[in-house]
Order: C-alpha cells, then sequence, then structure tokens
C-alpha cells in the first residue's frame, strides 16, 4: 500500500479552474489514466490523464516537461497501456507526480502543457488494457446472501463462502468501454415448470455493480504474491457492469458456474483510478467475530489496517421513455464497496496461491457489491426480489428486469471531511433488442 504524499495534499489547487471545481471528479489529487483520442478523429489511441474537464494528452510534445523517464513516456504513449502497467509501481508513481506538480498553481511553464489538453467532451475511448484474462470474484456477502436465497432457498450461502474469495473465469473478448450497446442474448430457457428447455432471448436481463482491478506487474508461474505485497501489482480501478441473463443463469449455472449468461458483454469506465490516489479513503477491514476467521495465508496486519476502501457506488436507470421527455437518469440503489467481505489483496493473493500466474493488464472483478439495506442492492434481481416487486420510476414506469432501449449508468466516487472530491467518471451502456 502506499503512504500519503504531497500528491494527496488537500490543500493542492491546479491552475486549470474546472480541476478545481468541487463537483469535478477529477481535482488534482485524482490523476486517473485512460486510452483515448478526439472523438471521430481517426487519430490513433493514445494514454491521457484526466484533470478537470480536460485530459492531458500524453502524447503531445509538452509532455517532455513531466520529468520521467523516456521509457515511462514511450510506454504511456501507447494504444494500450499494458507496457505501463509492467513498469510497475515506481513508474506509476513518477508518472503521477509529475504530472501533479506540472498541473498545480504555481506551476512555471504551463504553456506548453495548455496546448497538450483536450476536452473530455470532444474524446472517446477504448479499453486501456489487451486484457488477456478476466476473472470475477464474488466479493459481497449481502449479494451472495441474497442471491443465493432466491437461488436455493434451502441453502443461500455456500460453506465455502466464508473461507474462500470465491471467483470464476470470466470472458474478455467481449469487455468494451463505457457507451457500448449490448444485444439482449438469446440462450437457453427453462422455467422450473417446463418440461424440456427452449431457445429465446433472455427475458430477465439484469446488471451487476461492480470495481474493475486492472492488474499492472504479474507474477512469475509458480510464484504466489503474498498478502503484503498483493497491492503493488494493483494498476488501478474502474467500473464494472457485469451484465447478467438470469433466466438462462438459473438453469446453466449448476454445476460448473456462470457461462453463457454473462460471457456475452462486460462494460467498463474508461478512467483507471490508481490505488495511490485512492490511499486517502482506506479503511481498516474487519471479520466480525462469530464468522470464520481466514486463513493465514489471508491474513495479515496490515490488511486489517488499511485494507478497506471507501468508495461510493451509485446505479442510474435512463430508460427511453425519460429520454424521450429529457428525464435525468434516476438513480436506483446506493452503497459503498466498504461492505465487501474480502479485500483487493486478499483477491490477489488468493488468486496466485496456486501459482497462477498474473500478467499486465488482466482484469478482476470484485463481484456485484450489495450493501445491508434494501437500496443498496447492486442489482436488479435483489432490488426487486427475483423479479416479485418492481422497482418504481418517479416517471410512473416500472422495471423489474432491464427493458430494450434501458441505459444502465454506474457512479463511483470518494469523499471525506477536508479533501476534494475524487470520482471515478462512469460507465454506461444500453441493452437494445436481440440482434436479428
Ligand atoms: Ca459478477
Amino acid at each position: 500500500m502506499f503512504d500519503l504524499n504531497e500528491t494527496h495534499d488537500p490543500s493542492l489547487a491546479s491552475w486549470l479552474e474546472s480541476a478545481n471545481d468541487p463537483n469535478t471528479d477529477f481535482p488534482i489529487q485524482n490523476l486517473p489514466l485512460a486510452v483515448f483520442r478526439r472523438r471521430d478523429s481517426g487519430e490513433t489511441f493514445r494514454g491521457g490523464i484526466a484533470i478537470g474537464d480536460q485530459i492531458l494528452d500524453l502524447a503531445a510534445t509538452g509532455i517532455s516537461r513531466l520529468g520521467v523517464d523516456s521509457d515511462v513516456i514511450d510506454a504511456v504513449r501507447q494504444q494500450t497501456l499494458n507496457r505501463f502497467m509492467a513498469l510497475g509501481s515506481s513508474a506509476w508513481t513518477a508518472l503521477r507526480l509529475g504530472a501533479s506538480r506540472a498541473l498545480r498553481l504555481g506551476a512555471g511553464e504551463i504553456a506548453s502543457l495548455q496546448s497538450s489538453l483536450v476536452p473530455q467532451k470532444e474524446a472517446e475511448y477504448q479499453v486501456a488494457a489487451q486484457i488477456g484474462d478476466y476473472t470475477d470474484f464474488y466479493t459481497s456477502l449481502y449479494h451472495a446472501t441474497n442471491v443465493g436465497r432466491l437461488f436455493r432457498p434451502d441453502n443461500p450461502l455456500m460453506p465455502n463462502y466464508q473461507w474462500i474469495p470465491i471467483g470464476y473465469h470470466g470472458r474478455s473478448s467481449s469487455i468494451a468501454v463505457s457507451g457500448q450497446q449490448v444485444y439482449r442474448p438469446l440462450g437457453q430457457l427453462k422455467s422450473p415448470d417446463d418440461q424440456k428447455p427452449r431457445l429465446g432471448p433472455s427475458r430477465r436481463m439484469d446488471y451487476e455493480l461492480e470495481l474493475g482491478v486492472f492488474i499492472g506487474s504479474g507474477n512469475e508461474l509458480g510464484d504466489p504474491v503474498d498478502l503484503d505485497h498483493a497491492e503493488r501489482h494493483i494498476f488501478g480501478l474502474c467500473l464494472l457492469n457485469d451484465w447478467s441473463a438470469r433466466d438462462i443463469q438459473m438453469w446453466e449455472y449448476q454445476p460448473l458456474g456462470p457461462f453463457l449468461a454473462k460471457n456475452f458483454a462486460t462494460t467498463i469506465s474508461p478512467w483507471i483510478v490508481s490505488t495511490e490516489a485512492l490511499t486517502p479513503y482506506r479503511l481498516a477491514w474487519n471479520r466480525p467475530d462469530d464468522h470464520p476467521q481466514p486463513l493465514p495465508y489471508l491474513e495479515s496486519a496490515a490488511n486489517r489496517a488499511a485494507g478497506s476502501l471507501d468508495i461510493w457506488l451509485e446505479v442510474l436507470l435512463h430508460t427511453s421513455a425519460m429520454k424521450a421527455t429529457g428525464m435525468p437518469p434516476q438513480r436506483v440503489s446506493l452503497g459503498n464497496f466498504r461492505h465487501a467481505y474480502w479485500t483487493l489483496a486478499q483477491m490477489v493473493t488468493h488468486h496466485t496461491v496456486n501459482g497462477c500466474n498474473l500478467r499486465p493488464g488482466d482484469l478482476l472483478g470484485t463481484g456485484t457489491q450489495s450493501g445491508p439495506g434494501p437500496d443498496e442492492a447492486g442489482t436488479l434481481l435483489e432490488l426487486t426480489q427475483g423479479g416479485q416487486s418492481p422497482v418504481e420510476l418517479p416517471n410512473g414506469e416500472t422495471r423489474t428486469f432491464l427493458e430494450d432501449g434501458d441505459t444502465v449508468i454506474m457512479r463511483g466516487w470518494c469523499e471525506s471531511e477536508g479533501r476534494p472530491r475524487l470520482g471515478f467518471g462512469e460507465v454506461a451502456a444500453t441493452l437494445l433488442p436481440t440482434k436479428m
């Protein structure tokens, strides 16, 4: 884990006015990375840093002012950030420090950097890394219990849940950046009363509110990552929507887990917030006394002291009718990552304990984040109790599951007394009818 340093100083302001707006997601204390270009320009995608409502273009000439080594600059100019991720935390920290010093109020020679800014509203993004492998975890006890109760009323929480950070290997080919248009998938459907399954479009389309975790430096095959070194392998976090077809899932999930109910689409936010930026929002991690305590390889004083993170996570729906009448998106849930049953470090350590190698650009999903309250559930499945109790929207519409034309928007942010708000931007994606 990182120590607090000058880049976290809450009194820092930028010479770029929009970065000092109390409502911006991207104050100078944040400095997340994405891969972008000017929309519809045919330009090459390259790395950029969000600052206020602008992007610092890391391929522009003024960037030589950041005072980092040429191998760092070369790596962040690529169309994916895998090379930069592989350079490790000293390179990530150097770039963050260089950008912080060059963008802060009072920095000299700002003209060359001013000419390296691109307005975010003129940009388009792509997934920031070539994602080799994608693993989705299941770290919310509340989500696991809620879903288990719906799928297996007599046996909601499996006995391994409180011992293992449960996960499955997902598919990377269908991961796309915010703005994705998702076709309602076909799949095998079978209600309990049906004699046999039939093929048809899913009628129970859902989202899952998650954080995505990009791996930076990897580990060699056969070399587990111990808990107190696990955070050094994490490049940063984004927002992640794990699209889920509940009716397909219900029929296929036993005995080997999620397959076609999940692998048709996963949407992530373009900006990756570094774990260094999140340092002021760390929390102690606890396991209730009456729960099983972690095995020794998943236990450490540092993980207990600061393994958890205070990140607010919100889901909004924007239906076709809302769009047609000019109504803004409406919130359907608000929760916090602090309720996760396992920490990021425990996920990395468990993933590698058998010698499995993680590689730069691999993506982990935290699993759906649901909290203890009824309005803190990160899926429609839970908010509607399995489709029994519809969510009512302010324009009179209701939803049990998603309808064609619905846009799902997820936002995340950190806030604490005496510090500027630090946000993740958003991930938005729209459900379309089945592709014919
Ligand atoms: Ca999931």
